[in-house]
C-alpha cells in the first residue's frame, strides 16, 4: 500500500497538487483523509463528485469494506482522534514512549487507518493513494501503519502568500450551506506556524527515504517537469503518458472523490493555471517585513528571495 502524503501548511495549493496527482494512473486522491472523521463524515461534507459524504457511493464502499459502515468508528474516531494525533505527542508517537492508555488508543487509531488506506486503494483499485493531509503529526502517526509504503511531498508556498490568504476575512467555506466563513490568522503568527512547519518537514523529509518539495509557484508556472521532479523523487517516476492530464500551463482533471480541500475539490476539464500573488499588492508593508523576517532562513533557501539585490529566484532545492 503506497500513500503519497502531502504535508505543508494550509493554502498553498494542496488540492490542486493532490488532484494533479491522483490523476496519475494507478493512483487515486482521497482528500484531506484526517478531516474525514474530525468534520466530513460528522457534518455530511460534500465529497469531490458533488454528493454528501453518506451517498457518495464510493466513500459508501469504503466505509463498508474497512469497517462494516461508518457510524460506529466515525463516532469513536472523533472522539480518539483530538486525543491521539496532537503536536505534542510527537515524542510520544516517535518513541513509542507513553503510557499504557495512550498506546492501546495509537494503537487502535493506526490500525482503523490501515484499513481505511487498504479499503481505499482496494475500491478504487489504484496502487497509490494521495492524501493531502497535510498534517505533521498526523504523518507521524501513519508512520506506525505496518506496511504502509509513505512517500512524502512538502508542498511549500511563499510565506507572504501563505500570510495574506489567511489574513482575508469574509471567504465562505467551500462546504458551507449556511454561509459561514473560512478562519482567519494574523500574518505574524502564521509566519510562527509557517517557519515551524518548515523546519519540522525538513527533519521529516531528511529521516523519510522518499521525499519531495514542491514550490507552489512552480507547480502553477511550469506544471509537467514540477511533477515529473516531484514524483522521482518519491521513487514513482512516471512513465511517458502518466502525466498527459498535465499541459503547459492548464491541466485536464476528471471528477474525484477528495473529501475536505479548498473548492478546487469541485472543478472538473480542463483548468487554466494561474499564480495567485495577489500578496505583492495587497498584504500591507508592516506585515510583509514583519512575514519575511521571521520566515527568512527558509525563504533564502527555498529561492524565493536572493542574497544578491534583484537575483531571480532559483528552483528549490
Ligand atoms: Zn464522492
Amino acid at each position: 500500500m503506497k500513500v503519497l502524503y502531502i504535508v505543508g501548511v494550509g493554502r498553498s495549493g494542496s488540492t490542486l497538487l493532490e488532484r494533479m496527482l491522483g490523476a496519475v494512473p494507478g493512483s487515486v486522491n482521497a482528500g484531506e483523509v484526517n478531516a474525514i472523521f474530525s468534520r466530513v463524515a460528522s457534518q455530511d461534507q460534500r465529497c469531490g463528485c458533488g454528493e454528501p459524504f453518506s451517498r457518495c457511493p464510493f466513500w459508501c464502499a469504503v466505509g463498508e469494506r474497512a469497517f462494516g459502515g461508518w457510524s460506529s468508528v466515525s463516532r469513536r474516531m472523533a472522539s480518539l482522534q483530538p486525543r491521539v494525533v496532537r503536536q505534542r505527542h510527537v515524542p510520544q508517537m516517535v518513541t513509542g514512549l507513553a503510557g499504557a492508555t495512550y498506546r492501546r488508543e495509537l494503537a487502535e487509531y493506526v490500525d482503523v487507518h490501515h484499513r481505511l488506506y487498504r479499503a481505499i486503494s482496494s475500491v478504487s483499485g489504484a496502487e497509490v493513494v494521495v492524501d493531502a493531509s497535510k498534517s505533521t503529526a498526523q504523518l507521524f502517526a501513519l508512520r506506525r501503519v505496518e506496511g504502509l509504503d509513505l512517500r512524502v511531498v512538502n508542498l511549500v508556498r511563499d510565506s507572504r502568500g501563505v500570510a495574506n490568504s489567511w489574513s482575508k476575512a469574509g471567504v465562505v467555506k467551500p462546504q458551507s450551506t449556511d454561509g459561514s466563513t473560512m478562519g482567519t490568522y494574523p500574518p505574524h503568527r502564521l509566519a510562527v506556524l509557517w517557519a515551524a512547519l518548515q523546519l519540522e518537514c525538513a527533519v521529516l523529509s531528511s529521516a523519510a527515504p522518499h521525499a519531495a518539495r514542491v514550490r507552489y509557484e512552480d507547480l502553477v508556472a511550469c506544471p509537467r517537469p514540477t511533477l515529473e521532479r516531484a514524483l522521482s523523487d518519491v521513487g514513482l517516476a512516471p512513465t511517458e503518458q502518466a502525466l498527459d492530464h498535465v499541459g503547459e500551463r492548464s491541466v485536464v482533471l476528471d471528477p474525484s472523490h477528495g473529501v475536505a480541500g479548498s473548492r478546487t475539490r469541485f472543478a472538473t476539464g480542463r483548468i487554466e493555471l494561474e499564480l495567485d500573488d495577489a500578496w505583492r499588492s495587497v498584504l500591507p508593508a508592516g506585515a510583509r517585513r514583519v512575514v519575511t523576517a521571521v520566515t527568512l532562513p527558509q525563504l533564502l533557501g527555498y529561492g524565493y528571495v536572493g542574497l544578491r539585490p534583484n537575483a531571480p529566484p532559483t528552483r528549490a532545492a
